[in-house]
C-alpha cells in the first residue's frame, strides 16, 4: 500500500501501512537500562526525527531497529519482520532497511563503485554489470556520478557520506535509518548530505533519522520525537514540538540546541 505526500500527517489512527511497529521495548547493557519502555509505531512514507540529549538513547533505539542490539524486553516490527522472533532471518530484515552512522565506514581499498555494488553482488548475487549500472544510477541521485573510480580517501567527508547513502540505498531497502549522519563533518558540508536527506524523504521513503540539525527536523519531518532518559517523552508533529513544547525537559533542552 502507497502513501501519497497529501495524506501523510493526517490521521494517526488510520489503515495505513505501518512500516515500524514497537511496544514496550526496554534495553539493558549490564544493570543499566537504557530503554526504558518504548512503544511508537512509524508509518510507510512518515519521516520521523529523534532529538534528544547525549546519553538518552537516540542511538540505541536506531539500533534496535535492525537489531544491531538484541532487545531485552518488549517487540520490534519491521517490514512486517518480528524482530523479537529468533527464527526471523535477519539479512532479510536488512535488506528492507538501510543505515547511515556518524563515520561513514566506506572500503578504502575499493573504488566508490565498488564500495555501492559489495551487498547487492554478495547478498544479492547481482551480476557485477547490473550491479555496476545500479551503482552508477545511486552515485548519479547523490551528485556523485563522475566520482565512480575514485577511492574513498580521495574525498570530502561530504561526498563520503553521500557514498555511504549511495551504498544504503543500493539494497533497494524500504526504510532508512540515519544516526547523526552529518555531525561528523564540516560545517560547508552538512548541506549537501541534508539535501540528500532531503530529496529521500520527498520521494517517500521511510526514514527514521536521529539529528542535532534542528532547523532540518522542523522543515522536513513529518514528526519529532523528543527522548530523554530512555523514554519518549513528548511525540508530535514540528510545529508542536517546537513552538509548544509541554514538557520541562524538552523546554530545557531546546533552550540550549535552538
Ligand atoms: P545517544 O545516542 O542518545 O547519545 P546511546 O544510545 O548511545 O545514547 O547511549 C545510551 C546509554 O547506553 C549510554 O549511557 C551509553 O553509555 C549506554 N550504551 C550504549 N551502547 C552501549 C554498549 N554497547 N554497552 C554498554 N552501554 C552502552
Ligand atoms: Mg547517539
Amino acid at each position: 500500500m502507497s502513501t501519497s505526500v497529501t495524506d501523510r500527517a493526517e490521521s494517526p489512527q488510520d489503515q495505513r501501512n505501518q512500516k515500524i511497529v514497537v511496544r514496550d521495548l526496554e534495553k539493558a547493557f549490564g544493570d543499566n537500562l537504557v530503554l526504558k519502555g518504548i512503544t511508537t509505531d512509524v508509518h510507510e512514507g512518515e519521516v520521523v526525527c529523534v532529538i534528544g540529549p547525549s546519553g538518552s538513547g537516540k542511538s540505541t533505539f536506531l539500533r534496535c531497529l535492525n537489531r544491531l542490539e538484541d532487545v531485552t524486553a518488549g517487540s520490534v516490527s519491521v517490514s512486517g519482520y518480528d524482530l523479537t522472533d529468533p527464527k526471523v532471518d535477519i539479512n532479510a530484515v536488512r535488506q528492507h532497511i538501510g543505515m547511515v552512522f556518524q563515520h561513514f565506514n566506506l572500503f578504502p581499498h575499493m573504488t566508490v563503485a565498488e564500495n555501492i555494488m559489495l551487498a547487492p553482488t554478495e547478498v544479492k548475487k547481482l551480476s557485477k554489470s547490473e550491479a555496476k549500472e545500479a551503482a552508477l544510477r545511486l552515485l548519479d541521485r547523490v551528485g556523485l556520478k563522475d566520482k565512480a573510480d575514485a577511492r574513498p580517501a580521495s574525498l570530502s567527508g561530504g561526498q563520503k557520506q553521500r557514498v555511504a547513502i549511495a551504498r544504503a540505498l543500493a539494497m533497494n531497502p524500504d526504510i532508512m535509518l540515519f544516526d547523526e549522519a552529518t555531525s561528523a563533518l564540516d560545517p560547508e558540508m552538512v548541506g549537501e548530505v541534508l539535501q540528500v536527506i532531503r530529496d529521500l524523504a520527498e520521494s517517500g521513503m521511510t526514514l527514521v533519522l536521529v539529528t542535532h540539525e534542528m532547523g532540518f527536523a522542523r522543515e522536513v519531518c513529518d514528526r519529532v520525537m523528543f527522548m530523554s532518559d530512555g523514554s519518549i517523552i513528548e511525540d508530535g508533529d514540528p510545529e508542536q514540538i517546537f513552538e509548544n513544547p509541554q514538557q520541562p525537559r524538552l523546554q530545557d533542552f531546546l533552550s540550549k540546541v535552538l
